[in-house]
């Protein structure tokens, strides 16, 4: 092997190392992107989720929705924005519930969702 064929074989050698750190280098990148991606639609489902609520209630402002609701309405109003989470119990969840007051069992139970209740300390 004379020394150009020498030297172009060191060459494709560094090449082909370049070329593998990128290919790594650009599956990371491809991982965090798709991390970031699913983190961003989450995000965006969030906030169109309440833009909704906003606009179901203030759409029409200066005559806002909520002042033509009675309890029924807010309670719909609750299950479709994700606020209330309709629950079928057959007795009453605690004496703390409302539905314990309601009486007759089975019955649907609305709840507070997760996210909006204060911590329990
Ligand atoms: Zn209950």
């Amino acid at each position: 092997m004379n020394d150009l064929d020498q030297m172009n074989l060191q060459l494709a050698q560094n090449i082909a190392a370049a070329l593998r750190e990128m290919k790594a280098e650009n599956e990371r990148l491809r991982s965090e992107r798709d991390h970031y991606r699913t983190k961003y639609f989450e995000a965006q489902a969030e906030i169109e989720r309440l833009m909704a609520i906003i606009r179901a209630l203030f759409g029409d402002w200066p005559e806002p929705a909520i002042e033509y609701m009675d309890g029924g309405d807010v309670q719909d109003f609750g299950v479709a924005h994700r606020i209330l989470v309709p629950v079928e119990v057959d007795e009453p969840c605690g004496d703390w519930c409302a539905c314990a007051e309601y009486g007759d069992f089975p019955t649907t139970c609305y709840r507070l969702a997760a996210e909006f209740r204060g911590s329990e300390t």
